[in-house]
This record gives structure tokens, C-alpha cells and sequence, in this order.
């Protein structure tokens, strides 16, 4: 085999599918007095949709978010709500 070797190059992007379309049908929505700052919802979103700030906490970037609810399962205090959409 010869020539250049082939690279594979990722473009990171928020959101595999990219933006959230009409289709959402739930989505978390986070009680502030009771988050605790642990970053958990943060680590284990799979579509990079909580946004977490300089001090640590945290918010719910609904233009990537799929309403998937796995930030709600893994908050241990349940500072996190799954919500039908049109709530
Ligand atoms: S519902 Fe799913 S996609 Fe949306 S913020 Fe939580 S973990 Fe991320
Ligand atoms: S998992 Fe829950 S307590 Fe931890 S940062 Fe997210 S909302 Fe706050």
C-alpha cells in the first residue's frame, strides 16, 4: 500500500444529530435550589447539552438537548425534572 495514511478526523459538535428538532418530546428541567454542584448531570449527558459554569453550576442547553432523561437518573439529590414538552 503507499501513499499518505489515511486520518480519520472528528469534528466535535455538540449533539451527534446536531440540534434538537420539533420531535422532543420531555425535557429536564433543573431545580437550582437544590443542586448540589456535583457535575454529574454534566459528565454523563451524552449529547453535551449541560452547560456548566464557571462556578460550577449547571444549565440545560435545550437547542441540543434530546430529552433523553439520563442527566435526571444520575442527579443524586433529584434536582433534575423530566417534563413533557408542552408543560
Ligand atoms: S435529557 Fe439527556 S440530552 Fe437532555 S440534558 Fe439530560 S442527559 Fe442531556
Ligand atoms: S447532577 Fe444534580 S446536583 Fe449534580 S450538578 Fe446536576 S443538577 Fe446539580
Amino acid at each position: 500500500m503507499s501513499g499518505l495514511p489515511v486520518t480519520a478526523i472528528a469534528t466535535p459538535r455538540r449533539g451527534a444529530a446536531g440540534r434538537t428538532g420539533l420531535w422532543r418530546v420531555e425535557r429536564p428541567v433543573i431545580d437550582h435550589s437544590r443542586c448540589i454542584k456535583c457535575l454529574l448531570c454534566w459528565l454523563y449527558c451524552p449529547e453535551g447539552a449541560v452547560v456548566r459554569h464557571e462556578d460550577n453550576s449547571v444549565e440545560i442547553d435545550y437547542d441540543y438537548c434530546k430529552g433523553c432523561g439520563i442527566c435526571a437518573n444520575e442527579c443524586p439529590v433529584r434536582a433534575i425534572t423530566v417534563v413533557a414538552e408542552r408543560e
